[in-house]
């Protein structure tokens, strides 16, 4: 514990502090998470970037989340999904309690635009709702919604969301959508 804290320099902690959500102790408490994914190695170097598979086996709130991996690469400087101390604060700062609703509006579209062309289509829900509940979910067979169901939850989404009629979600579409959809934000959390 006491060993972590003097990691920082004041200053650094300041700047850390000025660039995220977080307190100081909470910037502390983040390191601490941060080394114990891999111990050894951050101890040797602090700047260490923490490979994707041991982030996704040592932080059981990112192995169950079923965006854990995207989430991981949209932060990670390297888009590899490997995680510097610095990818891995902003990463806990966005999913914060105090993180501003604006900017977890922001990274969900992000993250929810799996094909990365700046609009939510048909493909990129289909990709989301598979994480969600369907085959790529973890939910046995016999509780995944079925295609059909499937398609119908996605035309009811862009029928709801689709304000001018093009068969996508725009960022203003999606962000007008999530606004209209309260308990969105306590769902977009990663506890620390
Ligand atoms: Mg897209």
């Amino acid at each position: 514990m006491g060993q972590s804290k003097s990691v920082f320099s004041q200053e650094e902690l300041e700047e850390y502090q000025d660039l995220t959500y977080f307190s100081k102790a909470e910037i502390v408490h983040a390191f601490e998470r941060f080394q114990a994914l891999d111990p050894d190695h951050v101890r040797q170097n602090r700047h260490a970037s923490i490979r994707l598979a041991t982030v996704l086996a040592h932080f059981p709130e990112i192995r169950v989340n079923p965006f854990g991996e995207r989430i991981c690469k949209l932060f990670s400087s390297d888009g590899e999904g490997n995680l510097t101390f610095e990818d891995f604060l902003d990463m806990m700062s966005v999913f914060s309690e105090n993180a501003d609703k604006d900017v977890k509006t922001e990274w969900a579209f992000m993250i929810y635009d799996f094909n990365n062309d700046n609009v939510i289509d048909r493909s990129d829900l289909t990709t989301l709702l598979s994480k969600l509940c369907g085959a790529e979910s973890r939910a046995p067979p016999e509780e995944q919604i079925s295609e059909e169901t499937m398609k119908e939850v996605i035309d009811k989404i862009i029928s709801e969301g689709d304000l001018d009629d093009d068969g996508m979600l725009s960022y203003p579409e999606f962000e007008h959508a999530i606004l209209k959809s309260p308990d969105f934000f306590g769902t977009f959390r990663i506890r620390m």
